[in-house]
C-alpha cells in the first residue's frame, strides 16, 4: 500500500480549472518531482497537499487516513519555500528551533535535535548569525534544517533552489538528495527545471495545464515519452519533434542522436551555438522543419552550409499529428 496518495483531485478557481483529475500514489521514502511550465498547477497541488488550499473535489490520504479536511499543523508535514521564509530578527538557531518551541517540545530534546541538524547542514559555526548575515545558499540550508528538525516524515519543497546561482544550485541538488535519502524522507519537490527533476527525483510527475502528461522515472520520461509535450519538455536541449517531407506523422529524435553523414535528409545550417563541450546546430530541412543537432565541439560548420543527416531507427519516436500522443517508440530504456 502506498504511504501518501492523491486521489482524483480537482481544483477550480471560479470557472478556471487549475487541476484536473490528479491521482498519484507515493511510497514511503520516495522523492517525487512535480515538474511543468509556469502556471501548470504545481504550486496549487503542493498547497493542497500542505492543507493551505482545499481541493474542489478529491481526497488526500496519508498513511491510510483521509487528511483532506485536516489542518496544515495536524498533517505533520514540513515545507521549504523558494523565499526561505526565515524570521529576519531571529538567529539561525532560533529560526531552526522556532517550530519545536511552538510544539512545546522539551528544551533538552530541542537542543539535541538542533545540534544534530546543524551538523547535518554544516551550519554549526553560523548558528548565532542573523539571516541577513548569511549568503542565499546558507539561508536555504537554514530553511532545510528547519524542515528536517521537525522530524515530520513528509516534506514539501516549492522551487527551493531557484533564488541561487547555477553553481550553488548544482551543489544544493546533491545535498538535498543526500539528506532526503539518509533521513528516509518522503519528499514532494516542485520545480520548473527539468534538469533538477531528472537529476534528483525517483519519479517525475510532468504537468501541463493542470493535467498529468506523464508519470514515471526520469529514464522513462527521457526514453519513452508518451506524447510530444513530454518529448519537447525533457532533455537539454529537448527532443526535436518535426514533420518529415511528404509525411504527416510527427517524428521525435533527440539532438544527440542525429548524425551528420554523406547521405540522408538534406538540411541547411541556419545557426551554430558553441557550448564548450559541444556545439548545437540549428538546421532547416527542405520542408522548413527546424531541427537541433548536437555535434562534437571540434566540428566546424558555416552558416548556410548544406549538410545531410540521419539517425538510427532505434532512436526514433513517432507521434500522432492530431493529438500528439505516441504511436511507436523504437527506443528502449
Ligand atoms: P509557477 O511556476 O509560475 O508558480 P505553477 O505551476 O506553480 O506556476 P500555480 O501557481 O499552481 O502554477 O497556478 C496554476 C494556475 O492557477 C495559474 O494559471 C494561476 O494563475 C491560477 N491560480 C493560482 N492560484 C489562484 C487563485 N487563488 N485564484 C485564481 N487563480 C489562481
Amino acid at each position: 500500500m502506498s504511504y501518501f496518495s492523491i486521489d482524483k483531485v480537482n481544483k477550480q478557481f471560479e470557472d478556471f480549472t487549475a487541476l484536473n483529475n490528479i491521482s498519484l500514489e507515493v511510497q514511503q521514502g520516495e522523492f517525487i518531482a512535480l515538474l511543468g511550465p509556469s502556471g501548470c498547477g504545481k504550486s496549487t497541488l503542493l498547497r493542497i497537499l500542505a492543507g493551505l488550499e482545499p481541493p474542489t473535489s478529491g481526497r488526500i490520504m496519508i498513511d491510510g487516513k483521509d487528511v483532506t479536511k485536516v489542518s496544515p499543523a495536524d498533517r505533520h508535514i514540513s515545507m521549504v519555500f523558494q523565499s526561505y521564509a526565515l524570521f529576519p530578527h531571529l538567529s539561525v538557531k532560533e529560526n531552526i528551533q522556532f517550530g519545536l518551541k511552538a510544539r512545546s517540545i522539551k528544551k533538552s530534546e530541542r537542543d539535541a535535535r538542533l545540534k544534530d541538524v546543524l551538523e547535518l547542514v554544516s551550519l554549526t559555526s553560523q548558528q548565532d548569525k542573523l539571516p541577513s548575515q548569511l549568503s542565499g545558499g546558507r539561508c536555504q540550508r537554514v530553511a532545510l534544517a528547519r524542515a528536517v528538525v521537525s522530524k515530520h516524515p513528509i516534506c514539501l519543497m516549492d522551487e527551493p533552489l531557484s533564488n541561487l546561482d547555477a553553481k550553488l544550485r548544482a551543489e544544493m541538488r546533491t545535498e538535498i538528495r543526500e539528506l532526503q535519502k539518509s533521513l528516509g524522507l518522503t519528499l514532494i519537490y516542485v520545480t520548473h527545471d527539468q534538469v533538477e527533476a531528472m537529476s534528483m527525483a525517483d519519479r517525475i510527475v510532468l504537468l501541463n495545464k493542470g493535467e498529468i502528461q506523464q508519470l514515471g522515472t526520469p529514464q522513462q520520461l527521457y526514453s519513452q515519452p508518451q506524447n510530444a509535450f513530454t518529448a519537447r519538455f525533457i532533455g537539454s536541449p529537448a527532443m526535436n519533434v518535426f514533420v518529415l517531407p511528404e509525411q504527416t506523422e510527427l517524428i521525435g529524435v533527440r539532438p544527440e542522436n542525429i548524425r551528420i553523414s554523406d547521405e540522408g535528409l538534406m538540411g541547411r545550417v541556419i545557426h551554430t551555438d558553441y557550448h564548450g563541450d559541444s556545439t548545437l546546430l540549428k538546421v532547416s530541412l527542405l520542408n522548413d522543419s527546424k531541427v537541433l543537432i548536437k555535434v562534437d565541439r571540434w566540428q566546424q560548420f558555416d552558416k548556410n552550409q548544406v549538410i545531410y543527416i540521419n539517425w538510427k531507427q532505434s532512436d526514433q519516436h513517432k507521434f500522432c499529428a492530431k493529438n500528439e500522443t505516441i504511436i511507436t517508440h523504437s527506443v528502449t530504456l
